[in-house]
């Protein structure tokens, strides 16, 4: 397939890599960052997309994904598959969506977790929402990026099945680092206390597969000084993006709400911009109960 690949950054150049290793053509443009070797360069959005079956976004949020398709789609072919894969607000991806249909070019939102190692490695997992045909075209470039890819509904559905994930996430990850730090204080061994809760109700991805413990449970960020792994304020971004969708569809998630203000002040007055987000288990240890 002829790709187009617009944001070669710290996921896309390794999704770029990964299609080109796979056989793909891949023309790419980014503002600042540098082509990955095989990605042939384009001055600009328009030129990397005009030939192309399907143009990739990989950018910073959802203002910038507006900016850079309304130069994209014009000059797509019709039939061509828009397929965004940043994380961005859900009313950005209908948006792009509804322009695109304009043009006749197929628009997907399919962001992407996994992270830096799991674009590197080629086991991202894609959701996707957007028309079926348009699904049908890129599944077998989600399979060459990732191990799976999950076609979620109409356009702005992937969007919103990464937003609540990550909701979920960042409320795990608090109620498990307040967990430890309320058994530090009452005695209890960390490794009793992983032993115990990684096998018992209070389980979840958070305390089970990235303990935010160091030494305890499967090697983590925890382990590497908090050296992230997933930084806090990319947890921020996406836990800001869950509370505006929460808003405009009058969605009452205050424990959303509260994890955001937490991770608010965690990385814009507390240290923790550059952090991994399991480092609220430092924060917690430091804290009373005032
Ligand atoms: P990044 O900042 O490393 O990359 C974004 C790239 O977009 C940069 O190279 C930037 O120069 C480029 N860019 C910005 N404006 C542009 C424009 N107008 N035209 C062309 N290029 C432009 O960010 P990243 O870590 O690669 O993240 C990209 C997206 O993926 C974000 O939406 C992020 O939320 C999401 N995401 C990131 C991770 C992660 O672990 N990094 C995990 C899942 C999802």
């Amino acid at each position: 397939m002829k790709i187009g690949f617009i944001g070669l950054g710290n996921m896309g150049a390794p999704m770029a890599r990964n299609l080109v290793a796979a056989g793909h053509e891949v023309m790419g443009h980014d503002i600042h960052a540098p082509m990955p070797d095989g990605v042939i360069g384009a001055i600009s959005a328009a030129g990397a997309a005009k030939d192309a079956d399907v143009v990739i976004t990989m950018l910073p949020n959802g203002d910038i994904l507006r900016d850079v398709a309304a130069e994209l789609i014009p000059a797509m072919r019709p039939g061509a598959v828009l397929c965004d894969c940043s994380t961005v607000d859900v009313e950005s991806a209908r948006f792009v969506a509804d322009e695109a249909a304009k043009k006749g070019v197929l628009a997907l939102d399919a962001p992407v977790s996994g992270g830096i190692g799991g674009a590197a490695a080629g086991t991202l997992t894609f959701m996707a929402g957007g028309p079926d045909a348009a699904f049908a075209i890129v599944k077998p470039l989600f399979d060459i990026m990732g191990q799976k890819a999950v076609h979620c509904g109409g356009s702005g559905a992937g969007q919103a099945a990464k937003i609540c994930n990550n909701m979920i996430l960042g409320v795990t990850m608090i109620a498990t680092c307040e967990a430890f730090a309320l058994a530090d204080k009452l005695g209890l061994d960390r490794q009793k206390m992983f032993d115990v809760v990684s096998t018992s109700s209070g389980q979840s991805w958070s305390m089970n597969t990235y303990c935010p413990a160091p030494g305890v449970g499967p090697t983590s960020p925890a382990d590497n000084g908090y050296k992230p792994g997933f930084a806090a304020e990319l947890m921020l971004k996406d836990l800001r993006l869950s509370q505006q969708a929460a808003e405009s569809a009058s969605a009452d998630t205050p424990m959303g709400s509260l994890a955001t203000l937490l991770y608010a002040a965690f990385v814009e007055s507390e240290g923790g911009r550059g952090m991994d987000f399991s480092a609220m288990l430092p924060r917690f240890e430091k804290r009373g109960r005032d």
